[in-house]
């Protein structure tokens, strides 16, 4: 299977700060050795055995990723890759990437990429009403009066934005939708709702900040489109949700 871009620059920090770590690992096996040789002659077998067991994880961790990656289904514990890669790897790789000169966008992009892939290999399945879309709310027109944080069902259906169309995505299958106004009331609506699954929408900041915050719920993050500038009248692509929402429901389009 092949890579997408995006998800390549997140593969190729990882493998970068691996040989940096590898290396590392060698200078603290090496260096503390003859110390603690004094210490206890066996301490040293012991130190060593300790390291090796943290290449082998850090390694073997490595090539799972990659293989789940490339072969695009959960060959073993694909759910708890997810939370190291969220929670572990991603910090790194935004240090990473600042020292060679990618931009935390770019990695952020990554990181949704290769988040929605690791889902979607895990083949997550939830009940309709357990499924919830998540949306910001400069989706919402931006000189529309109708307040829809609270009840998304209160738009009028006018068809001036795209509140629109993501509620007839919501009544066709039947699933959650609400509208959050920033991170805290997005927390809040996830506390209440309790769902299986989420479908988020969202620009590259608060995606990486929701998919951490609400593993394990698995979230399919869709970027949005900011053709009038961030934060204002932004668009989805239609498609892109009813995609995320059948991969978490298993029907069939
Ligand atoms: S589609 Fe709904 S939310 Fe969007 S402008 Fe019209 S009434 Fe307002």
């Amino acid at each position: 299977m092949e890579i997408k871009p995006k998800k390549r620059i997140f593969i190729g920090l990882l493998v970068f700060t691996c040989l940096i770590l590898f290396f590392l690992i060698f200078l603290l096996w090496y260096v503390p050795i003859v110390g603690l040789k004094n210490i206890h002659p066996s301490l040293p077998l012991f130190f060593t055995i300790v390291l090796a067991v943290l290449v082998f994880l850090m390694f073997s961790g490595g090539l799972l990723l990659v293989f789940t990656i490339f072969i695009g289904k959960d060959i073993f514990l694909s759910h708890k890759l997810r939370g190291i890669v969220a929670k572990v790897l991603f910090p790194f790789m935004i240090l990473m990437g600042r020292l060679v000169g990618v931009s935390k966008e770019k990695v952020r992009q990554s990181f949704i990429e290769l988040n929605n892939h690791l889902v979607r290999s895990n083949h997550h399945r939830t009940r309709p009403n357990k499924l919830l879309i998540l949306l910001p709310h400069c989706i919402q027109d931006f000189d529309c009066e109708i307040k829809i944080t609270g009840n998304v069902k209160n738009c009028k259906g006018c068809g001036k934005c795209e509140i629109k169309d993501l509620n007839e995505l919501s009544d066709q299958y039947q699933v959650k939708i609400a509208v959050a106004t920033g991170g805290t009331l997005a927390r809040r609506i996830i506390v209440d709702n309790r769902p299986e699954a989420i479908v988020a929408v969202a620009c590259e900041l608060d995606l990486t900040s929701g998919i951490q915050d609400s593993y394990p719920i698995p979230v399919i993050g869709i970027l949005n489109e900011r053709p009038n500038g961030p934060c204002i009248n932004t668009k989805v692509d239609i498609q892109k949700v009813r995609d995320a929402i059948l991969d978490f429901l298993g029907n069939d389009p």
